[in-house]
């Protein structure tokens, strides 16, 4: 017999809502806000997810060269791109690509490593426009560092979707919301949904107390648990004290993407674009990279 738990859940609170920080450029194509890995959203309090850069709207203007970033490698962790506005175009070392429409989510598991780049995709780049984008690191356990590359080209036609009863919707990108799942496989639990509640109303999210959980204000401005006004661009963590939390939206056409994964409880070693346990696995990933174990990309 399973016992019937009645322990009421109980409500998580704002920890802090962060201002986006000063934007950088990422190449020439990506003007970003680089949420953390930064002061109190350290590295270890945002586990499993690692760093957050949040292009904010930004207006291209056409041009034929195309915008972007040129060959880099990654090792030790997934990069997830969130295509709001603007298309981007990817190739990589081992001969893959493709492009992340408006609305698709890239998942690309770095695992061992590769080299990519990462450009404004090229009818778009020669067109200009408004640029509005997300890029997720988010960290892979130690058995699972060095784990064959591979995409999840996440079209926005396979998200899952819940109606919620006073409007608007949960579009689900990985892990599941009233029984509804995303199509993302995940290392370990991670929860990714972009939350849409018609203006005035709000929706209960609920996730394990001990989940890293966050909301990031992509369009308009919104109440979280009914007191802490979280604004456009900003970021909001909740605490570790509960469960469940309720986000409202105060504007028309809000969206909210809302992050929650269950911490990878593991040393960490960075060092620009690898994610490791330990300096000697650093130590490797650059060896490996100036030796060529990652392929080669023009
Ligand atoms: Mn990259």
């Amino acid at each position: 017999m399973t016992a019937i738990s009645t322990k009421a859940k109980e409500m998580r609170k704002v920890e802090r809502i962060v201002a986006p920080p000063a934007a950088h450029w990422v190449g020439d194509g990506f003007h970003v806000h680089g949420f953390f890995p930064n002061g109190p959203l350290s590295a270890k309090r945002m586990s499993p997810f690692f760093l957050l850069d949040y292009n904010a709207k930004t207006e291209f203007p056409p041009r034929e060269e195309p915008f972007g970033v040129g060959p880099h490698p990654h090792r030790g962790f997934e990069t997830v791109t969130i295509a709001y506005k603007g298309k981007v175009e990817h190739h990589d070392s081992h001969g893959g690509g493709g492009v992340i429409e408006e609305g698709d989510v890239q998942w690309m598991t770095a695992g061992s490593g590769l080299l990519h780049k990462e450009f404004h995709e090229s009818e778009y780049n020669r067109k200009g426009g408004v640029f509005h984008m997300v890029q997720l690191w988010v960290n892979l356990p130690a058995k699972d560092k060095m784990t064959a590359p591979k995409y999840q080209a996440l079209a926005n036609g396979a998200m899952g979707r819940v109606a919620l009863p006073t409007g608007g919707e949960v579009e689900i990108i990985a892990g599941e919301f009233e029984g509804v799942k995303g199509p993302a496989t995940t290392f370990t639990p991670v929860n990714m949904f972009n939350v849409r509640p018609s203006k005035g109303t709000s929706v209960e999210l609920e996730f394990p107390s001990n989940y890293t959980t966050l909301v990031l204000a992509i369009e308009g401005s919104g109440r979280i648990n009914g007191v802490d006004e979280l604004k456009h661009d900003h970021l909001a963590l909740l605490d570790k004290g509960g469960e469940r939390f309720t986000l409202e939206a105060t504007d028309d056409n809000a969206t909210f993407l809302v992050l929650s994964g269950e911490p990878i409880d593991e040393p960490i070693a960075a060092y620009g674009p690898f994610l490791m346990n330990t300096q000697a696995e650093l130590a490797q990933a650059i060896e490996d990279f100036n030796s060529g174990k990652f392929g080669y990309l023009d």
